[in-house]
This record gives C-alpha cells, sequence and structure tokens, in this order.
C-alpha cells in the first residue's frame, strides 16, 4: 500500500494553512515541493562547506567539489547515461534547450528542417523559432487531434533527408499526453536527424533510460522533481557533445587562455562557464535519492489512480470539460467550465486554500488549437490524496454556484 499520508509528514510545506484553509497543492506541474531531507542537504551545505569548486586546494572546496560530482553521478545513474561527463549541469530545462540550440546554429544550412510538436512549451518553440531565423532552416510541425495526441502519420510526412533536427517533449506540461518519443527517435535517426526530448515534466513521473532510448539530448529541471529551482541537467551523446561549440565563454570552460587563443577545457566542463549552482546540484542529487527511495513504479501507479479517481468525479460536475484525453497521460488535468473564465475559478479556489494553474501554462498554441483563451489545471504528485481530489471538486462546484 502506497503510504502518501507518512509521505506528507516529509514536506514542512504541505502542513501550512493558505487563507486559514489547509493547503491543497496541486501545482506541481510548475514547481513540485522540497522534502526535509533535501531542505537538510540545502542547509547543510551552507552551514559546513560553502565553497567554490574545482580550483580550490582547501578542504571546503574539495568537500564541495566532491559532493557537486557525486550529484552529477547520481544523474547519470538514475537516467542511465554512459558517462558522467555526458552530464551538462544547467540552470534548468531553458537553459539547455538553449544551450543546444545555439550549438546547432553553426551546424544548420539553409535546406535543413527541423521538427517541434503542437504540445510544445514555449520554451521549446521560440529558441527554434530564433535558431531558423539565424540560420536560414524551416520550422515544421507534428500536429495534434482533439485528445491532444501528436499525429504520427503527418510525422512520417515531415521527415526527410533535410530533416537535421526534432525537438519534442516527453510529456506535455499543458495536458499531461505522454508522447511516443521511442517512435519519434527511431524514425528520427533513419532519416539521419538528431533527437532532443524536453524531460521538465516527465522526470517527476517517469526513469527515463537515456541508452535504451537512444535519445541525442535530454534536458530536465531540478524543482520539477522536488529539487531546487535554477538547476538541472542537458544529457548528450558524447559524440554529439563534442561537435557542437561551447555556449558562454568565461571560467571553468577553458583550458588555457591567451590573448591570440583560447583552447576549450573537456566535457563537461567546455560547457559549464562560472561558478555553477553548486548548492543546486548537491540537493539535486538529494532530490533523486529522495524519489528513488519511495520507487518510480509505485509512484506512477498511485498517481494513475488519483488521475482515474480526479477525472471520474470531476466530469460529474455539469458544464465541465476536460482538455487532454490521451490514452497515455500522467497525472494533469485541463479543465473549464462552461461560461467561465478559468482565471475566477483559479482565484477562488486559492480563497479556499487549493492551489491550480490557469491561463495558457506557456503552451499558447495549444490554447488556440483548442480556441480558447486558458484553462483551469490541477496537476497531481505522489503527496497528493483522494481526500484532496474531493476538496478540489467541491471547490470547483462552489466557484461554479458563485460564479453562475
Ligand atoms: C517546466 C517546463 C519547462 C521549463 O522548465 P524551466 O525549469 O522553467 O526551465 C520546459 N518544458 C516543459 C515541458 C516544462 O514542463
Amino acid at each position: 500500500m502506497f503510504n502518501a499520508e507518512k509521505i506528507r509528514q516529509d514536506f514542512p510545506i504541505l502542513q501550512r494553512q493558505v487563507n486559514g484553509k489547509p493547503l491543497v497543492y496541486l501545482d506541481n506541474a510548475a514547481t513540485s515541493q522540497t522534502p526535509q531531507q533535501v531542505i537538510d542537504v540545502i542547509v547543510d551545505y551552507y552551514s559546513n562547506y560553502n565553497a567554490n569548486i574545482h580550483r580550490g586546494v582547501h578542504t571546503l572546496s574539495q568537500e564541495a567539489t566532491d559532493k557537486y560530482e557525486a550529484g552529477r553521478h547520481t544523474i547519470q545513474k538514475h537516467f542511465n547515461a554512459k558517462h558522467a561527463h555526458e552530464i551538462i549541469m544547467t540552470a534548468g530545462t531553458t537553459h539547455g534547450i538553449n544551450l543546444v540550440a545555439n550549438g546547432f546554429s553553426s551546424l544548420l544550412k539553409k535546406e535543413d528542417e527541423i521538427i517541434v510538436s503542437a504540445l510544445e512549451h514555449h520554451s521549446n518553440i521560440v529558441p527554434w523559432q530564433m535558431l531558423c531565423e539565424k540560420t536560414g532552416a524551416t520550422l515544421k510541425v507534428i500536429p495534434m487531434n482533439m485528445a491532444g495526441e501528436l499525429i504520427m502519420d503527418d510525422y512520417d510526412t515531415l521527415l526527410s533527408k533535410n530533416t537535421k533536427l526534432v525537438f519534442v517533449n516527453h510529456i506535455s506540461n499543458a495536458l499531461g499526453t505522454i508522447n511516443p518519443i521511442e517512435e519519434i527517435i527511431t524514425k528520427a535517426h533513419q532519416v539521419g536527424a538528431a533527437v532532443l526530448v524536453d524531460g521538465a515534466q516527465a522526470c517527476p513521473h517517469i526513469k527515463a533510460d537515456m541508452q535504451a532510448l537512444d535519445v541525442d539530448f535530454y534536458v530536465a529541471s531540478a524543482h520539477k522533481m522536488c529539487g531546487p529551482t535554477g538547476v538541472g541537467f542537458l544529457y548528450g551523446k558524447e559524440d554529439w557533445l563534442n561537435k557542437l561549440p561551447p555556449y558562454q565563454g568565461g571560467g571553468e570552460m577553458i583550458a588555457e587562455v591567451t590573448f591570440e587563443k583560447t583552447t576549450y577545457a573537456d566535457l563537461p566542463h567546455k560547457f559549464e562557464a562560472g561558478t555553477p549552482n553548486i548548492c543546486g546540484g548537491i540537493a539535486f542529487g538529494a532530490a533523486i535519492d529522495y524519489m528513488n527511495n519511495i520507487g518510480f513504479d509505485a509512484i506512477a501507479k498511485y498517481e494513475h489512480e488519483l488521475l482515474e479517481y480526479a477525472t471520474a468525479e470531476l466530469l460529474k460536475i455539469e458544464g465541465l470539460k476536460i482538455y487532454g484525453t490521451a490514452k497515455n497521460k500522467t497525472s494533469v488535468i485541463s479543465f473549464n467550465l462552461e461560461g467561465i473564465h478559468p482565471y475566477d475559478i483559479g482565484t477562488l479556489l486559492d480563497k479556499m486554500g487549493i492551489a491550480v494553474r490557469t491561463g495558457h501554462h506557456c503552451a499558447q498554441p495549444i490554447m488556440n488549437f483548442y480556441n480558447i483563451p486558458g484553462t483551469v489545471r490541477a496537476s497531481f504528485a505522489f503527496y497528493n490524496t483522494k481526500a484532496e481530489v474531493d476538496a478540489l471538486v467541491t471547490g470547483v462546484k462552489k466557484a461554479q454556484m458563485m460564479l453562475a
């Protein structure tokens, strides 16, 4: 039996009240909460061994370096990358995507094509548009159906010998759709294209295996999986990372500097200019350990139960429509009430202590597809409970009555 009540005791924030009501936190797709085990690691870092890494001979610097590199190894092991130097520490998903997009600006030609999906987050659309403007390459889009699934037959038609890159998220943050990335990767490789997968939304739910997927690049953020904000990673196959030019210049990323010429450091340091988020990298490792202790299979099973229960209960409300009904989806429910603006529902729910997200969820093209301004999005984590689903359903009904 999955004991969510016991797990909740690890999260101090879940004990607080909002507007005089117990907090019901259902905005996990925007950021997840942090367990005491991870908070302790952050406090320990600043209390006991805060120092800059890699350069120092003194004890604090060596302790910080060892723990930071151990964090990298935890990421490598969890995502099953072949080498630790294929894990580039970043400030998060957005940073990782921009790093790759910037690198490809020197590799693309005018006749080249980039394929993205209709289900992307803005952070996975804008960098490619900028890249196309710079290189003259063309951006193509895999369309979606009403259920919020990618139309894979259309993907087959878009692929050609001109396709150089395919970018797709593993799981859509707006709808929760789990995309068939195995098939997307295999087919892209058949025409010689590289694939970058945005794993920001998948990492709290699915343990992605870099080698089994044979993916070229994969990015994610710690704060979506119980870690702190401002840290994430880019996985890249060694060959690809060697081919890409450095992103930013500065300290840490050089081998030798003279005014005539600079040679770059080996992987991963070539892409890690400046002082990184040291504490964040260490805490990211702790967050992965924390989630693995609970177990990803157990988490997925429990969240699926929550999703089915919440879907069934919400659909009992008259005039409620759910957007994103893919067969394969995670615990995200995007919905609207007939005739009521999502923002008004979100505001009233907050008064009842219930945190949801409203708006376009950084995915305006999806909202345009459904011809709506936005949705209310409730996203569940393994520390949410059926009682909280009930609180949401009651809250939505109350809001409906007040706004009708
Ligand atoms: C959250 C999210 C991002 C952006 O992550 P940052 O940590 O803000 O860089 C990108 N893509 C998806 C699918 C997300 O859910």
